[in-house]
Order: structure tokens, then C-alpha cells, then sequence
């Protein structure tokens, strides 16, 4: 029987990448984001492509409704394979920026990834099969504002499902991109000019290695030399170093 899989944020970039690898491996896919036409022409592009069963759903993931739709289809169908990727920055300071926005970032980056791990969970573990990648950033492994603070969330609770489900079947892996080419930094108007061209990662490629991390059962995947590399140095410097730096390339970009 084919296996189903759901990518939230499907419409573009990361996202859209994940839709194209499981398509390929077979999977029927469920889409999710807000923009409707660009879903429908992915659905179509991907069953043409593949032969697999492609359906989406509009959902606004930084509003409840959009969040209980995506949450009771989980828990109501036999979801293989979820990708929780739907996600956005704002290009402010915290102590400027508009209180709702930054509710709406904290909606869409920790609160709907909790609560679709919490709706898709039960029924992969009685199933004893199913894998979760929730993305983060390695942004989550320095202090760089609010956007680290909620991808440190993903992390971190993304390796405790992992180990909170080895042995029955089930695997969480949090997939960490450094700097990846998709319509991100774009759509936050963020300065990115000065980024050295070796540091810019190729989605497919990441999204490529997430997959087989996440399928061997890796609570961590950080694709990328550089990025690899990067998370040393950020182990061994001084906390307050890697504050600074941090939050100097934040400012950087604005
Ligand atoms: P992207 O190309 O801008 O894609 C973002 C996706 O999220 C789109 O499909 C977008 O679709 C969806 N989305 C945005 N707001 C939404 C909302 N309110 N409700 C539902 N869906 C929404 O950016 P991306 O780089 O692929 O981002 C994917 C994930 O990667 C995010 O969680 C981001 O934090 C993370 N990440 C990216 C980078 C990077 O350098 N690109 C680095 C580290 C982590 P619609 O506009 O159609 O809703």
C-alpha cells in the first residue's frame, strides 16, 4: 500500500523540495501552505510526474483554525511521514518590532510543530513506523533574537522525541540548514549580499541529505560542511562570543 506523507509549507523552497524527493520515492503526498494556486500546480506537476495521489489543503499556520485543520487531518489518517517546514523571520529588532507579528512567528515556528508532533505521534508509535522531520536552523545553536530562541525549541524538542521513541519504529529529526537559495530571506527583505558564495546551501541537495539522516534514525541532521564546521566553533568559543557574532549578523541583514 502507498504511504502518505504531509509537508507543511509545500509551496516553495524547502518545502517544495521535500515534495518533490517523496513524490519520487513514491509517497502520496498532502500539501499544505496558503498560496492555493501554486499547491495545485505542484499537485499536478508531481502526479503527472510520479503517479502518486497529490492533494493540498489552504491553511494559515500562524492562525488556530489554520492549525486544528492540519492537526485533526494527522490524527484522523494513517500519516507516514510528516515534514513540518512552514515557517518565516522577521527582519526587526525585538525591542521594535510589532507584538502580533512576533506572536504569529511563535504560531507558525513552535506552536503549530508542537501540536502537529503531538496530533501525528500516537498513532505512528501504535503503528510502530513513521518519521517526523521538524526544520529548524542552526541559527538555534547561537543567540541571534527570538527567531534562535524558537528554533532552539525545535531542536531541542525534536531530540527528545527521538529519544523518547527510540526503539518503537518512530523517528524525529530535527534537519538544521544554515543559509539555503529559497524565497526566505527574500520575502523578509533581508540584506544577504555580503554572504561569502560557498556559505549559501542548494535545497535539493539538503533536503537530500536530511532524508537519508532522518530515515537512519539521526536526531540531528546539519547538512553542509560549512555548516558542520560552524557548529564546532560554536561549541568550543565563548558563549558570549558567540552572542555578539550573532546577533552582529542580524543587525548585518537589516
Ligand atoms: P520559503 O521558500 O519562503 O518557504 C516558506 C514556506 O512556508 C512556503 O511554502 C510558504 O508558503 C510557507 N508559509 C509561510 N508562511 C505561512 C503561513 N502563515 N501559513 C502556512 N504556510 C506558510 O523559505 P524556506 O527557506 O523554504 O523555509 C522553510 C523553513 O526553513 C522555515 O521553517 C525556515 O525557518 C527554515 N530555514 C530556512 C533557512 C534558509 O536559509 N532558507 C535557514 C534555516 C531554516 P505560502 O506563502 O504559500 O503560505
Amino acid at each position: 500500500m502507498p504511504k502518505l506523507a504531509l509537508v507543511t509549507g509545500a509551496s516553495s523552497g524547502i518545502g517544495a523540495s521535500y515534495t518533490r524527493l517523496l513524490a519520487a520515492e513514491g509517497y502520496n503526498l498532502v500539501l499544505v501552505a496558503r498560496d492555493g494556486r501554486r499547491l495545485e500546480a505542484l499537485c499536478t506537476e508531481l502526479s503527472k510526474a510520479h503517479g502518486i495521489d497529490a492533494n493540498f489543503f489552504i491553511a494559515d499556520l500562524t492562525t488556530e483554525s489554520g492549525c486544528s485543520k492540519v492537526e485533526e487531518f494527522l490524527a484522523t489518517n494513517e500519516v507516514d511521514v510528516l515534514i513540518n517546514n512552514a515557517g518565516y523571520g522577521l527582519n526587526s529588532a525585538f525591542t521594535k518590532s510589532e507584538i502580533a507579528k512576533e506572536q504569529e512567528v511563535l504560531n507558525i515556528l513552535v506552536r503549530t510543530p508542537m501540536r502537529l508532533c503531538h496530533a501525528v505521534l500516537p498513532g505512528m508509535k501504535a503503528r510502530g513506523r513513521g518519521i517526523v522531520v521538524n526544520v529548524s536552523s542552526v541559527a538555534g545553536f547561537i543567540a541571534g533574537g527570538a527567531y534562535s530562541a524558537m528554533k532552539s525549541y525545535v531542536t531541542v524538542l525534536s531530540e527528545s522525541l527521538n529519544a523518547e521513541l527510540a526503539g518503537t519504529g518512530v523517528t524525529v529529526s530535527a534537519l538544521c540548514p544554515g543559509f539555503t537559495r529559497t524565497e526566505f530571506h527574500q520575502r523578509a527583505s533581508m540584506k544577504m549580499d555580503s554572504l561569502p558564495n560557498f556559505m549559501w546551501l542548494n535545497a535539493d541537495r539538503l533536503v537530500s541529505k536530511s532524508w537519508s539522516d532522518a530515515k537512519r534514525g539521526k536526531a540531528v541532521s546539519v547538512p553542509g560542511w560549512q555548516y558542520r564546521a560552524l557548529l564546532l566553533v560554536i561549541r568550543i568559543a565563548p558563549r558570549a562570543w558567540v552572542r555578539q557574532t550573532g546577533m552582529n549578523l542580524r543587525r548585518k541583514q537589516r
